[in-house]
Formats: structure tokens, sequence, C-alpha cells
């Protein structure tokens, strides 16, 4: 079997469009663009690359870039004392603080500031709440953007199987929470799981979000299942994810390149974020719950 590719990029680019769509009524029924304030502190040039992305492709959607930079030896109460100034500003609908930050900051304290409402991220605590609570809120962007994948792969997860493996606050917790919010039954697996094959192999929808390159190799995939592989590592032949590609593909039912899969995804759903952060803020339209991938309640 060799499997099908889900295309995230293609996806990915439907979304944008529709984010623009979105930007143009907002603005069309007497709403202002959303503004994205990015918060960069320092110079690592993976980080500068995410940033400039996402500052471009807001700018293509119609939003307002109100990128902020600030020098890698900016202090907690400076980079403070900046996420409060964005977080009162209201030409701001969304905050996006770019992680990881330099050692010597308190990244944690740092998010915990960015109110629920511009939390594009959707890394506070409330919205992490309001997802393990089953309510509205923004989510998460790379598990927003996985399930918005399987979604559009028409991927059935009532009942479904759905192994994660990772259990980060970025990825693997929220990745399970919408899982199973979609009524899969879910199980996590992380550095102590004692035989990982033989947990994915249960899976039918198999995510890995471990940060260790070719970890899910063949012999952890059941025949015909969706694979997505959130996983991204530079190396000297370009850019490779945690699942070993070709010899998954003969076993996998579907899988997402890398790149081309969840990457693209997870700029895709920050703009939705925004989106839905500046619709709920102006109080037009629908609200923060209409953007957020689809649950049905258990
Ligand atoms: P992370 O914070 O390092 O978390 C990794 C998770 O994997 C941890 O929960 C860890 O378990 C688990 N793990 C590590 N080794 C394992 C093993 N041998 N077996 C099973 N589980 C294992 O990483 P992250 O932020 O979630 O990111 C994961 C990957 O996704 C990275 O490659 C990252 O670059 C990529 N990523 C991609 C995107 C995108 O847009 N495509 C976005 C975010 C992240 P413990 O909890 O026990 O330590």
């Amino acid at each position: 079997m060799t499997a099908r590719v889900i295309d995230g990029k293609a996806v990915a680019r439907r979304v944008r469009e529709e984010v623009a769509a979105g930007v143009a009524e907002l603005v069309a029924a007497g709403g202002t663009a959303p503004g994205l304030a990015t918060v960069l502190v320092g110079d690592d040039p993976a980080s500068e690359v995410y940033v400039r992305n996402k500052r471009r492709l807001s700018v293509e959607a119609g939003m307002r870039d109100l990128h902020r930079h600030l020098p890698a030896d900016a202090g907690q109460e400076t980079v403070a004392a900046l996420v409060d100034e964005v977080a009162a500003d209201p030409a701001v609908s969304g905050i996006l603080l770019q992680l990881p930050l330099p050692a010597h900051l308190d990244a944690d304290a740092l998010v915990a500031r960015i109110p629920a409402a511009k939390d594009v991220d959707g890394l506070t605590t409330d919205n992490a709440g309001l997802l393990a609570r089953g309510r509205p809120g923004l989510r998460p962007c790379t598990p927003a953007g996985v399930m918005a994948l399987l979604d559009e792969y028409e991927v059935p997860l009532a009942g479904a199987e759905a192994v994660v493996v990772g259990r980060s606050v970025l990825v693997g917790r929220p990745m399970a929470q919408l899982l199973l919010a979609r009524n899969a039954t879910v199980t996590i697996c992380h550095s102590r799981t004692r035989d990982l094959a033989e947990v994915c192999r249960r899976a039918d929808v198999l995510v890995v979000a471990a940060g260790i390159p070719g970890l899910v190799g063949a012999d952890a995939v059941k025949p015909g299942a969706v694979v997505v592989d959130v996983g991204i590592h530079r190396g000297e032949d370009g850019l490779r994810g945690d699942v070993d590609h070709d010899p998954v593909a003969e076993v996998a039912g579907a899988l997402t390149p890398v790149p081309g899969g969840v990457g693209p995804m997870t700029i895709a759903m920050l703009l939705a974020n925004t989106l839905a952060a500046a619709r709920a803020q102006q109080g037009i339209e629908q609200g923060v719950e209409q953007e957020v991938p689809r649950e049905v309640p258990a």
C-alpha cells in the first residue's frame, strides 16, 4: 500500500483564503481589520523565520502587522511591560509571543500576562482550561491544524482509536483533548511509555509529536492507519519529521509529509484564531466558537 498524501500546503492555502474573505467581510460590516502583534525576543534564526512568515501571511490575509521586537538581553520586566502594552492596545486583536524565549526569561509567567481573548496561540491556562472543559475558546494552532486536516480528509473520529505520541502543553495535550472532544478513544504516549510501537499499532489515527527524528517506524503503524507527523527536524538532507516516512508510507492509509503537512496548517490556524479573536472583540458576526474546529459533544 502507498499512503495517500495529506496535503497540508493546499488545505492551509484554502484556510488562509477563507480567513482573508472573513477579514474583508469584517471590514465591510464596519469592523476594523484584525491586528496581530507578534512579539520576538532575541535573534534566534529559526524564530526569526517563523515570525517573518506569520507576519507576511497575516498581511496577505488583510490583517495589520503590529510586530514588536526586543533584544536578546531584554529582562523579564521589560518583556512583561511590552506584553502588557500590546494587551491593552485596542488595535491588537491577537498576541503571539514567539517561543522559545531566551533562557533567562520565565516564559510561563509571560504567557500568563496575555489576556485569554487575545491568546491566539491558545497557550494560556484559561484557554487550556476551556479546552479541557469542552467549552469554546482559542485552541493551540498546531493541534487545531491537525484537526482541520483530519476533517478535510474526512477521517472518521467518533469511536476511532487515536494515539497521540507526546504530551507537551503546545501539541500533545491539546491534541488529545481535541480528539477526545470528537469522541475518539484517545491514548497518550510519552517518554515513559513501555512499548511505544505496540501502543501505536492500535491507532486508527496516530499523531506523532515527540521531537525525535524517525521515532515512529513501520512496525508501529496499523495497516491503513492515518498518520500525522508533527515533528520538524532540520538535517543535512533538508527537513524530516518524527515518522520514518518512506517505510511508513508503505503501511499507512494516509500520511502527512514533512515539509508540507502540519507546518503550513499551524500558521493558517493562527490567522483563523486572530480573525476569530477580532470578531469576538468587535462583537461583529460570529464569536470565537464558530472558528474553532467543530466539536461534537460526548
Ligand atoms: P516537546 O515539548 O519536546 O515534547 C515532546 C514530547 O514527546 C514529550 O511529552 C515527551 O515525553 C515525548 N517523548 C519524547 N521521547 C519520547 C519517546 N521516546 N517515546 C514517546 N514519547 C516521547 O516537543 P513539542 O513542542 O510537543 O514538539 C514536538 C515536535 O513537533 C518537535 O519536533 C517540534 O519541532 C515539532 N513541532 C512542529 C510544529 C509544526 O508547526 N509542525 C509545531 C510545534 C512543534 P515526556 O513528557 O515524558 O518528556
